[in-house]
């Protein structure tokens, strides 16, 4: 410090000094402390472009001298008049050091808020019109307009999970802030108004500090980044935003889709935090600084997640007056659904939910309501994940053709995905549903065995086409089913819950000698068995152990193949096993996939043996015009990475293992809770009344209270009498308490105990 001290003493005439080291980013900054006055010296190497970019700082504190009541730092001029004092190629700037506490350190009143948003509002006011050509042409990474530069760090973000959150906002800010960033009004903006940015006296803010980030930018950045900091370790940050907003609107008014981009813009500055931080966390490994200061954007960002934008859009405008944001008139839609469809398609829950959007376990309506989604299985990776829109984005947009081609999509993502499948399952054909899945299945087992009957499992389901259908004992046998075809061979449904059996073996005995007799009545004319590994539309029964083992083989020897339906279970959700058939070591002859293939996107699979396909392959092409897809593929295959990078099938299975231990104990407070079972995040938890019958009055209740305190889950089984859970795999311990309570709460209500 031996310069720094010379510089001091010859240029500033500060001799009797103490000099320590305090935290820079861009410069190395000392407090110096003479016996009447405190200073901040910054040394910088020198630059013209850092020279240009001070003089900008000057012009702009100048004007800030007009900013009433705020006060900046205002470099202290050297002995020969000048801001700056160069010396071997180091640039010296004496700053005086603001007296005050940092807003970080006191607590924030509402006072303390509204005297924020008016210190911004008072300095935006203040730099209002004022040009600056180097600030003007000023690139870096935390203003907000080129917030994209940071997507550079996010592979730097160590949890995958956390990677993806921000990496959804990243898509976010694409789809809702630059396509208007034109609107947005320009300005030089002080850009860092962040806790240990902003000094207050006496219950209100006295100062800003630090200018070292400062932009031409759109203006609303400025309140973005303020209310960032502000937000963070808030219980209701909307609340706190309102009160800041409010304030800031009423001393420079804010236009309302300045107002709407907020959300993004939070979201924005959120991530730009933690991925500097990650990044900051290669080049220094050992600095608890950084994992301690991103803690707090960390928590703010998951809570983020869990806000409805319009919720926090409409809170915003409120906040200024403005209207809220329009909505489609619930009563116009339902007419204009019933004019346009049929009533055979049916809608979730007594009140109908207007859906806008949705991100992993959350769906936001349009009433600013968050939903936490606890049912929807075909979301296996979260609603909306990046990594699967971004694979559907990129290849939609370069390519997309059909199997007729060679391409890359087709290769790889049928050699990833063959990889999960035993040796034997070895042909692979993609078509676009379950459905369709089912449908193909069929018509290659009566190809390869010759034979017509199929057998299948009372209350399976397997799809909606008329082969779906038929072997569909869940359609065929309830209303407005016309009944078993002549060529379907039923077994009974192997349920052990109620069964009347001591254990799962003496019922999986039982089971099978039904089931074994039923073969030997069509002996020899048995196609294909099918079954789902835990049967859904069944009331999520999984099979007793000892069960697919003893008539697998029994189907093989009368010349049959068969069929594991994984539609519903299979790529992670059982957690223990990527594959349903897997729990019950049994290994089909063939595999129907749908439902959380594509994440959403419309694609099924049939995988079988070489054998099988050969059979297949007689003469007849098998064409699909969208099966196999390049974007089809492209997003199968971001499903596959995404469950194996962010190791979503382990999260199933800790997370799994969590809800079913929570839900055991509602068996245990309620008696109508009857039984809870399945495997991961595929559970079921079956309702019975007070006489043993089934709950279905109570299971009706639950699906619609749960759905009025923003839980979705839907029922299911014979009698309807089943809650089914099974959320997407991003499913964390906080939801399952969040499920848990409020199933609780209305249980105990409604039963009155
Ligand atoms: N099999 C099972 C087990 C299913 O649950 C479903 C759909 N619910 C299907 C097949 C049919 O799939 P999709 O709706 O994609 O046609």
């Amino acid at each position: 410090m031996i310069a720094e001290r010379k510089v001091l003493k010859v240029h500033y005439g500060l001799s009797d000094i103490v000099l320590s080291k305090l935290e820079g980013y861009d410069s190395i900054n000392y407090k110096v402390c003479s016996p009447t006055n405190s200073f901040v010296l910054k040394v910088y190497p020198f630059s013209d472009e850092l020279f240009a970019l001070l003089e900008g700082e000057e012009k702009v504190l100048t004007k800030l001298r007009k900013a009433n009541g705020i006060e900046v730092p205002f470099t202290i001029l050297n002995s020969n008049g000048t801001p700056y004092t160069i010396i071997d190629n180091s640039l010296y700037r004496l700053l005086p050091f603001l007296e005050g506490k940092f807003i970080s350190e006191v607590e924030h009143s509402t006072e303390i808020l509204e005297s924020f948003g008016k210190a911004l509002a008072l300095m935006d006011k203040s730099l209002l019109g004022l040009y600056d050509a180097a600030l003007h042409g000023k690139e870096i990474q935390w203003d907000l307009k080129y917030f994209k530069k940071n997507k550079r760090f996010l592979e730097e973000i160590d949890n995958p999970m956390d990677r993806s959150l921000v990496h959804y906002f990243f898509l976010h800010f694409d789809e809702n802030i630059y396509p208007i960033q034109d609107t947005f009004r320009k300005s030089i903006i002080h850009n860092d108004a962040n806790d240990w940015n902003v000094l207050t006296q006496n219950g209100r803010v006295s100062g800003i500090i630090d200018f070292g980030d400062m932009c031409s930018s759109w203006l609303i950045n400025e309140l973005a980044v303020g209310l960032t900091y502000m937000l963070m370790g808030k219980e209701e940050p909307l609340k706190v935003a309102a009160v800041i907003i409010q304030t800031y609107h009423s001393y420079y008014p804010l236009l309302v889709h300045e107002i709407d981009a907020l959300y993004y813009l939070i979201a924005a500055r959120l991530s730009t935090s933690v991925c500097n931080s990650a990044h900051a966390k290669k080049q220094k490994p050992n600095s608890e600084y950084i994992t301690i200061s991103e803690k707090p954007a960390w928590d703010l960002l998951r809570k983020w997640i869990q806000i409805n934008p319009i919720l926090a859009k409409d809170t915003l405008r409120a906040a200024c007056s403005f209207e809220k944001t329009q909505k489609q008139d619930l009563e116009k839609q339902l007419v204009q659904r019933k004019r346009n469809f049929s009533g055979a398609l049916s809608m979730s829950y007594s009140h109908p939910i207007q859906m806008s959007r949705s991100a992993f376990q959350y769906m936001y309506d349009t009433n600013g309501n968050t939903f936490l989604d606890a049912y929807n299985n075909i979301m296996q990776v979260g609603h909306c994940h990046p990594k699967v829109v971004e694979a559907g984005q990129r290849t939609l947009a370069r390519l997309n053709t059909n199997t007729r081609y060679l391409y890359d999509e087709f290769l790889s993502y049928s050699e990833k995905l063959l990889a999960k499948l035993p040796p034997s399952l070895n042909k692979v054909f993609f078509v676009n549903s379950g459905s369709a899945a089912t449908d193909l299945a069929i018509r290659m087992a009566k190809a390869h065995t010759k034979k017509k009957k199929i057998m299948v499992l009372e209350h399976g389901y397997h799809g909606n086409t008329q082969n779906g259908i038929d072997i569909s004992h869940y359609k065929y046998n309830h209303k407005g089913g016309s009944g078993k075809a002549n060529n379907i061979v039923e077994a009974p449904l192997p349920k052990v819950f109620e069964s009347g059996f001591k254990n799962e073996n003496d019922a999986a005995a039982h089971f099978v000698k039904e089931t074994f007799s039923r073969i030997t009545e069509n002996e020899g004319e048995i196609a294909a068995f099918i079954a789902e590994p835990i049967v859904g539309c069944g009331g999520q029964v999984p099979l007793p152990r000892n069960y697919l083992n003893k008539i697998y083989p029994k189907i093989r020897a009368q010349g049959g193949i068969c069929i594991s339906d994984e539609v519903q279970v299979g790529f992670g959700r059982l957690g223990a096993f990527f594959w349903g058939y897997e729990m019950y070591d049994v290994v089909p002859d063939m595999v129907i996939l749908g439902k959380p293939m594509g994440n959403g996107h419309p694609i099924g699979a049939v995988v079988t043996t070489t054998e099988i396909s050969d059979s297949f392959d007689n003469g007849m092409e098998f064409f699909s015009s969208f099966g196999g897809n390049p974007v089809s593929c492209a997003i199968g295959e971001a499903v596959l990475d995404v469950i194996e990078t962010e190791n979503l099938q382990e999260q199933a299975r800790l997370v799994g293992k969590y809800l079913k231990d929570e839900l055991k104990t509602l068996v245990k407070n309620y008696q109508e809770v009857a039984d809870v079972r399945g495997e991961g995040l595929f559970l079921g938890v079956e309702l019975l009344d007070q006489h043993r019958a089934p709950g279905t009055k109570l299971a009706n209740i639950l699906k619609n209270r749960l759905r009025d305190n923003h839980i979705l889950v839907s029922t299911d089984g014979p009698y309807d009498n089943v809650l089914k859970i099974k959320p997407p795999l991003y499913f964390n311990r906080q939801n399952v308490n969040q499920l848990i309570n409020e199933m609780d709460l209305i249980l105990g209500e409604t039963l009155k105990i």
